[in-house]
């Protein structure tokens, strides 16, 4: 018997195309959707969102995970609704690959004290109203920069073509394993400079980034969902050890996918 753990956004499309794919898979197979402890694989149906959403409000699970697209761009699913043999075949733990995705870490100082949080794609730094934020970049114990403009996107390769890119960040390969840092509105002028482009960084970084004034209210925000954590006074940025495994077609190629979805 197989165990599936299933994760749906809340469209009745979602839903109703787990339900024919699931009642189309035949004996064999335990679903749950409330219980993903010993789950051979875990299924999301939805966008990239519920992917984001759904995997984080899990913990992260460890088991391979196969996204099957119902939304709208999809970069993390794998299979449409009629990729029916495909999902059989998949569902029985065959004919795939695995794609590791490593996850960002912050640990966030706070009025509230100190925090750990995990994300897929990206942490967004920035003032909580319309305010310039004014922060400090530091790269490992190195001031980099004292920069000023709306804040950063501090990006994993999976973010990478998420709300990096439409920033102008780079698009960049998973198999490098870099965080980038992109910045959000840099101002430049004779009063403040602020670097312009993204900057990318090795596995082993740490980027911390601090408010240089108590005046504004700083947020940081998980793969989009706001992080509650009182009144920011740092945050230090890593990649985690922690990694999820992404079910990919046995002739995947992150550079096809990227192809097909942007041009
Ligand atoms: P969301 O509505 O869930 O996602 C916004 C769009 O980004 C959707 O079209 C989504 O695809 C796509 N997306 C998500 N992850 C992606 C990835 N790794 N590669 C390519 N496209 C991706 O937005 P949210 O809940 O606020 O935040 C989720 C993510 O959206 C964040 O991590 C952030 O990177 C991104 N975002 C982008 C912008 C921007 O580009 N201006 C602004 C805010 C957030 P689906 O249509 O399949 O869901």
């Amino acid at each position: 018997m197989r165990k599936l753990f299933i994760i749906e956004n809340f469209s009745d499309l979602a839903r109703r195309t787990a339900d024919s794919m699931i009642a189309q898979l035949g004996d064999g197979f335990e679903v749950s959707r409330d219980d993903p402890s010993g789950a051979d694989m875990v299924l999301v149906f939805g966008g990239d969102g519920a992917f984001l959403h759904g995997l984080e409000s899990w913990g992260f699970p460890e088991a391979p995970i196969l996204g099957i697209n119902t939304g709208h761009l999809g970069f993390f699913q794998e299979l449409l609704p009629e990729d029916m043999d495909l999902f059989k075949q998949f569902c029985s733990g065959e004919g795939f690959t695995l794609q590791p995705y490593r996850l960002l870490k912050a640990q966030i100082s706070s009025s509230k004290g100190e925090k750990e949080v995990l994300a897929i794609n990206d942490f967004t730094v920035r003032d909580k109203g319309a305010k310039v934020a004014r922060l400090s970049v530091t790269i490992e114990d190195k001031l980099v920069e004292r920069f000023f403009g709306d804040g950063f996107i501090v990006a994993s390769c999976a973010g990478s073509t998420a709300y990096s890119y439409s920033l102008g960040g780079a698009i960049v390969d998973p198999r490098l394993e870099s965080i980038q840092l992109t910045p959000m509105a840099p101002i430049n002028s004779k009063a403040l400079r602020s670097f312009t482009s993204s900057m990318m960084f090795p596995p082993t970084s740490s980027i911390t980034i601090a408010p240089m004034e108590d005046s504004f209210d700083l947020g940081v925000y998980a793969d989009g969902m706001e992080v509650d954590a009182g009144h920011i006074t740092g945050m230090k940025f890593s990649l985690s050890e922690k990694r999820i495994h992404v079910v990919r077609k046995q002739d995947y190629e992150f550079w096809a996918k990227v192809e097909s979805k942007f041009l």
